[in-house]
């Protein structure tokens, strides 16, 4: 297998879709010397039925908005690998979504569930919908519509869809609600639910939390203690929001956050106090992460990402590719040593290659951000057996799976020099798994 000739193939195949090429080259570059190693993956033609989604789906959606003007948008699910359990992902509400995204998530999302232990296969959905300035009625009448066009691909033993940007609890409820009055049963088709109505404890918190512990995996690898370390923090969302609490209750000082419109820089640092009233900005008023600096007199940056700001260790959870080339040299060059991504794929191959050849701790998306649909997992575990755990008891198989996940990166991908190359690490673990699976269930 040539990485090269498989990207050339994909162009010709699927134009114009940058992201989903990056994120499988990246994949297949580390990968190609494990794969030549087994001739049998070559005539089963392995590569071409791990790269390309087993199916995709798409839908117009229709639905009204608050001045009774009927909108259009586009609906995806792409089921990318079922070989080791029912697809399962998140969906995406997001002005920028295509297929090319949507493609890449799925990928990423099949090797990151590989990594949990947990039977899932992977799968990405959503929407070329903003969310942003629409009210909660448009909102809602929205999710209706959208699982309108989704509903009799997902299932709790098929697709199990879950959040992403643009999708949190309130979305999933109103999707779970209409799923439900379409098929007439109570299943766990969706995750991310209401904690009333058979979500799991801690799964908001899961991503970022899992993030922190995955970030101190790699610390104590060169013995290095959080405490006391500042931390440049990307996004505003669940994700960021969820790291920035474990950081503080690690020690560590959350210095940024970050919004598409700009960010903000705290040199005294995000406290619980401050923490507490982004979480009520961004959750309860949907405002803008301005209102911070506004609040508090610090700096903000309009049209910036926190890279150039000085600190210890950065933790990117807004969005794919917001740390290219020069944002690393700028990051490496202010003395970060560690960078744990709560995003998928938030930096580019040319950041990555800085990161790498600096001997930075480097984690990728699939390994650090994983917490959030192992808790998903855990979830549907909980469904399956009509019981719920308690936060401790989820908390403490969230911190075996992150360990979990660390040593699998350590055991691949450990090189001659000792370096952890965390990227190599994850994907051959995550490829094993998959291309067993695949090559038992026959074609
Ligand atoms: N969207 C999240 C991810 O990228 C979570 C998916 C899920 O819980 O199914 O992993």
């Amino acid at each position: 297998m040539k990485t090269s000739a498989v990207i050339d193939q994909l162009k010709r195949r699927f134009p114009n879709e940058p992201e989903y090429y990056q994120a499988v080259q990246e994949v297949l570059e580390s990968i190609e010397d494990v794969y030549n190693e087994h001739p049998e993956f070559e005539k089963a033609n392995l590569i071409e039925r791990l790269v390309i989604p087993d199916k995709i789906h798409s839908f117009r959606v229709t639905w009204v908005d608050d001045k009774g003007n009927v909108q259009t948008n586009m609906g995806y699910r792409v089921q990318h690998n079922n070989a080791i359990g029912p697809y399962k992902g998140g969906i995406r509400f997001h002005a920028s979504v295509n297929l090319s995204i949507l493609k890449f998530l799925a990928f990423e999302q099949t090797f990151k569930n590989a990594l949990t232990t947990l039977p899932m296969g992977g799968a990405k959905g959503g929407s070329d919908f903003s969310p942003r300035g629409k009210s909660d009625a448009e909102i809602m009448r929205f999710c209706q519509a959208f699982v309108e066009g989704l509903w009799r691909v997902i299932g709790p033993n098929m697709d199990v869809p879950a959040g992403d940007i643009g999708v949190g609890g309130r979305e999933v409820a109103y999707m779970f609600g209409k799923y439900k009055k379409l098929t007439g049963e109570f299943t766990g088709a969706f995750t991310g639910k209401g904690i009333e109505f058979g979500g799991s404890l801690l799964r908001p918190e899961a991503t970022g939390y899992g993030n922190v512990y995955f970030l101190n995996e790699m610390l104590k690898t060169r013995n290095i203690a959080l405490k006391g370390k500042k931390c440049l923090v990307s996004g505003s969302g669940n994700v960021a929001q969820y790291t920035c609490e474990k950081l503080l209750q690690m020690g560590a000082i959350p210095v940024t956050l970050s919004d598409s419109d700009g960010y903000i820089y705290d040199p005294d640092g995000i406290d619980e106090e401050k923490l507490k009233y982004v979480m009520e900005l961004k959750n309860i008023y949907r405002g803008r992460i301005r209102e911070y600096a506004e609040e508090y007199g610090c700096k903000y940056v309009a049209g910036g990402r926190p890279w150039g700001e000085k600190a210890d260790i950065a933790l990117p959870s807004a969005t794919q590719n917001e740390i290219d080339k020069e944002d690393a040299e700028k990051l490496v060059a202010n003395g970060i040593f560690a960078v744990s991504e709560g995003a998928n794929m938030p930096s580019t191959p040319e950041a990555i290659e800085v990161f790498q050849k600096n001997k930075i701790l480097y984690a990728p998306g699939k390994a650090a951000n994983a917490g959030g649909v192992s808790v998903s997992g855990l979830e549907m575990t909980q469904n399956s057996e009509r019981i719920s755990w308690t936060a401790e008891q989820v908390d403490e198989k969230l911190k075996w799976i992150m360990r979990n996940i660390h040593e699998n990166c350590v055991k691949y991908g450990t090189e001659n020099d000792g370096y952890i190359n965390y990227v190599k690490g994850a994907n051959i673990a995550g490829f094993m798994k998959i291309t067993k699976a695949m090559m038992a269930q026959g074609i």
